[in-house]
């Protein structure tokens, strides 16, 4: 039974005990069921298409109790309404999702920029795409039935807690059903521009700012870092991509799809547009992902106004890491020793997007602790570290620095870290930035009386103090 788990790029792990994949809702009430009274550890996992351990199993052996993995895959049921509601079982991705509700002529308000994850995975962590009026897919749930440690089935929907479990990251309970407001399928054109980049990075933070306000649904991918052997520092690449979506009544060809810059298909600097539906304009299916080597990421939100500081603090350290960097960066020789792949990759890479803010108590945009004349627009700042090719010492390495941010900027800037991108900060940082924790965690212990959800990760970022003895 024991069972080994790996996240996506294969630099996580864990063994549970055990993989359990009900065939049906009932099936999993019962080992539900069985396993309160052996306080046996559940861990319902999506896809795995994370960087932290927030899906992470409690591994075999390290506590007294078992330790199962949950995939409801089989439960696969869904329910169109007629009010512009569907209502579907935990094991839909959306790469089956989405098609299936566009034969319906339905489609989501937005997505992020894949459509590799399941639907709970993706939602309940606050996944998100792009957009100043575009709110993160959390905000798509209307209602839940989420079983709690002993077996029961609670139903959320506005009038019970809705907003609690929106963002649940899996430690308020297992989530087998969802309600979600769909809209009539739409068509977007997708507009890819090369813009030059101000080398004065204080401007070139302007700029980005101004392109934020100009366009509403953009991402800006860049600027970006890259190593010079020579001088043995990272160099500044200033130029920006504009990416951005603007609705059309153009129903041509659909054309987006075949040819998305996203995740390294392509190359992405170059000006082109495309049209097609909105959800295949906005995300790409599994098969055009084309990197899928290390990479150590992390995605903070903050408010827009913090956005010209913030980018420029965030680059100028990024950029100050080159010395600690060059121990790491000649490797030419050991790859060609072992005639091993090599990834041509900018070492930094920097892409900014905006979402509309919301009123879920876990949502890393959350308006709960905004300055009152604040607009509830957030930016965000995605970095990713990428190495030439997979190297454990060096992905850890990138971790480190990538942990160094939030104890850095965090406070200034009003940060909120991705749940399921990297993410090292302990519960005093996230009480601050969650001002509503202490009801969502009154709430987690009704659910989970005897910390059968938890793992490490949520133990410290939550503050659980309840479920600490059990990892000491
Ligand atoms: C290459 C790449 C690109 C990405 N792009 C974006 C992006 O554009 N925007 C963005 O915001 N994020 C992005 N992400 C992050 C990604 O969307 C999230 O990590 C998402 O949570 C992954 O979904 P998953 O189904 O793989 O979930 P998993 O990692 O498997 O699970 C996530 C959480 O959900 C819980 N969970 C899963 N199913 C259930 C259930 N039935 N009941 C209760 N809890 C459950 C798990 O326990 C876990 O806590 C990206 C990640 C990668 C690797």
């Amino acid at each position: 039974m024991a069972y080994r788990w790996f996240n996506w790029q294969v630099d996580i792990t864990c063994e549970a005990s055990g993989f359990f994949v009900p065939a049906n809702e009932s099936e999993l009430v019962d080992f539900v069921k069985y396993h309160y009274p052996r306080k046996t550890l559940l861990r319902p996992v999506g896809n795995g298409h994370g960087f932290g351990n927030l899906t992470t199993c409690v591994n075999d052996g390290e506590t007294e109790r078992d330790s199962y993995i949950l995939s409801l895959t089989n439960l696969k049921d869904l329910q169109i309404h007629e009010n512009d509601t569907v209502t579907f079982g935990g094991g839909w991705d959306l790469v089956d999702l989405i098609p299936t509700l566009h034969s319906h002529g339905l489609q989501v308000q937005n997505l992020g920029s894949e459509k590799v994850q399941n639907y709970i995975g993706a939602s309940t962590t606050g996944t998100h795409g792009t957009g100043k009026q575009n709110q993160n897919l959390a905000n798509q749930i209307i209602g839940l039935r989420v079983l709690d440690a002993k077996g029961n089935i609670h139903v959320i929907d506005k009038d019970h807690n809705l907003e609690a479990f929106r963002v649940a990251i899996g430690a308020l309970g297992i989530i087998v059903e969802v309600t979600i407001k769909v809209e009539p399928l739409s068509w977007l054109k997708r507009t890819s521009k090369v813009v030059e980049g101000s080398s004065n990075i204080t401007e070139l933070y302007q700029q980005i700012a101004r392109y934020g306000d100009q366009y509403e649904q953009v991402n800006i991918l860049g600027p970006n870092l890259i190593w010079d052997p020579s001088t043995q520092q990272l160099v500044p690449s200033t130029n920006l991509t504009l990416v951005y979506w603007e609705e059309t009544d153009f129903h041509g060809t659909p054309n987006c799809s075949i040819d998305f810059c996203s995740n390294d298909c392509g190359r992405c600097n170059r000006d082109y547009h495309c049209y097609d539906y909105k959800m295949d304009g906005i995300a790409t299916t599994p098969p055009g992902i084309c990197y899928r080597g290390f990479m150590g990421q992390f995605e903070h939100f903050l408010p827009i106004e913090n956005l010209p500081d913030a980018g420029v603090d965030y680059f100028h350290h990024a950029l100050s890491q080159s010395d600690r960097m060059i121990s790491y960066q000649n490797i030419n020789e050991l790859i060609a020793a072992e005639g091993m792949a090599r990834y041509e990759s900018d070492e930094v890479t920097v892409i900014t997007r905006f979402v509309k803010g919301d009123e879920t108590w876990l949502s890393p945009v959350n308006t709960h602790n905004l300055k009152p004349n604040a607009s509830g627009i957030f930016a965000t700042l995605e970095y990713s570290w990428i190495p030439s090719y997979n190297n454990f010492t060096l992905q850890w390495f990138y971790q480190d620095l990538l942990s160094e941010f939030i104890p850095k900027f965090g406070e200034t800037y009003n940060v909120r870290p991705h749940w399921n991108k990297m993410l090292f900060n302990n519960e005093t940082y996230t009480s601050t930035i969650y001002p509503k924790l202490s009801d969502w965690l009154a709430i987690q212990e009704q659910m989970d009386p005897q910390c059968q959800f938890v793992n490490p990760f949520l133990v410290n970022s939550l503050g659980l103090d309840r479920c600490r003895s059990l990892f000491e």
